[in-house]
């Protein structure tokens, strides 16, 4: 009988893979090779391959990722940038630390960006748009980009949560038969996608990483440089007042290696989805996030729903055995220090109440799942 299931079990998946893993530590130890060599070269290759663009820079963090990609295209002070009310907290920074100023929008019931809400908020200072792919469901990319295309606007897609995501494009808001037509993956879409490899995401490493992901020549060897103080490997010229935010050889290869498991856990995940699905959905208090927009598919990176009986619920499942993530109770733009303009965000407010993640990774067992949902419903039969 379960009666404790984690939210995520990071020994149990290094046990999964251990063989291969232990293998890539020892290649990387004997070989010495700590920095800038070859397994991160390999793992920017396969990124880039998966994602479908033709670059990938690997940086040593999701935040490292949006702020690079914000100089890239050279939004600084002056600027205005769309963020979402409703994302992690690193979003909106990565703006304000370039000399920028965020612009919060509402999101819409599948947590991103309402772009309803999106022209209203333009001024002749706005700069860009960071469309943020929560959860592992895409914001609604062709609009974005059609708002884009129309106001000339750069799009930076924070898609830290949504690696292997993707929506069907049938071009009719591309530009420059951008970015394509069909399966289009997130991270594909704008200027750059920009990848967390935080333990705890989809694709996650043993530490901090992240990446890039871009199609423009001159933003990869740009984020190539800046993430080395500026400098250019070969020539040692230096290209600007740069960082030191490279993703570690090291991490490269571990990630290298998960990332060939990724489509399959992908796989195990919407089964986990379907299961959560068929087990509570006849539950009225709760929503779930199981969307029917043909085309948008859902890579369940969190299985968040929404109970309307807010914390009471979420304390009842961690009593009794259930870690689940209540990410964010407190909106971002609440904390005081962070000195952000609080507009009145209904959405935002109303999801910030009700918001539960239940445990969801590769890791968990069908018994485990089962007593999650058994727990839901008992909290709901006592009521
Ligand atoms: C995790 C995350 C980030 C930041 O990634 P780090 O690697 O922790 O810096 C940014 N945006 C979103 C939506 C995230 O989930």
């Amino acid at each position: 009988m379960v009666r404790n299931v984690k939210f995520v079990e990071p020994a149990k998946v290094y046990r999964m893979i251990k063989d291969e893993l232990d293998a890539a530590y020892f290649d990387v130890m004997e070989k010495g090779d700590l920095i800038d060599r070859g397994h991160l070269k390999s793992f920017e290759e396969n990124l880039a391959r998966f994602v479908g663009t033709k670059y990938a820079v690997g940086l040593n963090s999701g935040y490292d990722a949006l702020h690079m990609s914000l100089r890239a295209a050279g939004v600084g002070p002056g600027d205005e940038v769309i963020v979402p009310a409703h994302t992690f907290v690193a979003t909106a920074s990565a703006v304000v630390n370039v000399g920028a100023k965020p612009v919060l929008v509402d999101v819409g019931k599948d947590f991103n960006i309402n772009v309803d809400l999106i022209e209203e908020a333009l001024t002749e200072n706005t700069k860009a748009i960071i469309p943020v792919h929560l959860s592992g469901y895409m914001a609604d990319m062709p609009r974005v980009m059609e708002i884009a295309n129309k106001h000339n606007l750069v799009i930076v897609e924070d898609a830290c949560q949504s690696l292997g995501s993707s929506i069907e494009n049938d071009g009719s808001s591309n530009k420059n038969k951008k970015p394509g037509i069909g399966k289009v993956m997130a991270g594909a879409w704008g200027l750059t996608g920009c990848w967390s490899f935080y333990p705890f995401k989809i694709l996650g490493g043993y530490g901090d990483g992240g990446a890039i992901t871009t199609n423009d020549p001159k933003v990869a060897l740009f984020a190539r440089r800046m993430r080395y103080n500026g400098e250019d490997r070969e020539t040692g010229e230096y290209h600007g007042h740069g960082f030191t935010c490279l993703l570690d050889n090291m991490q490269a290869a571990f990630l290298d290696i998960k990332l060939r498991y990724l489509p399959g856990w992908i796989i195990k995940r919407k089964k986990i989805a379907e299961r959560y699905r068929q087990g509570l959905s006849d539950l009225t208090d709760l929503m779930l996030p199981h969307y029917d927009r043909p085309g948008f598919d859902h890579v369940y990176q969190n299985y968040t729903i929404r109970s309307k009986q807010g914390s009471e619920f979420s304390e009842y499942l961690e009593k009794n055995g259930v870690e689940v993530l209540t990410q964010f109770r407190k909106p971002y733009y609440k904390h005081e220090a962070l000195q952000l303009e609080d507009k009145g965000f209904p959405e935002t407010e109303a999801l910030s109440r009700e918001v539960c993640s239940l445990p969801m990774n590769v890791e968990i067992t069908d018994e485990e799942v089962d007593y999650v949902i058994s727990t839901v419903r008992e909290f709901y039969r006592r009521k």
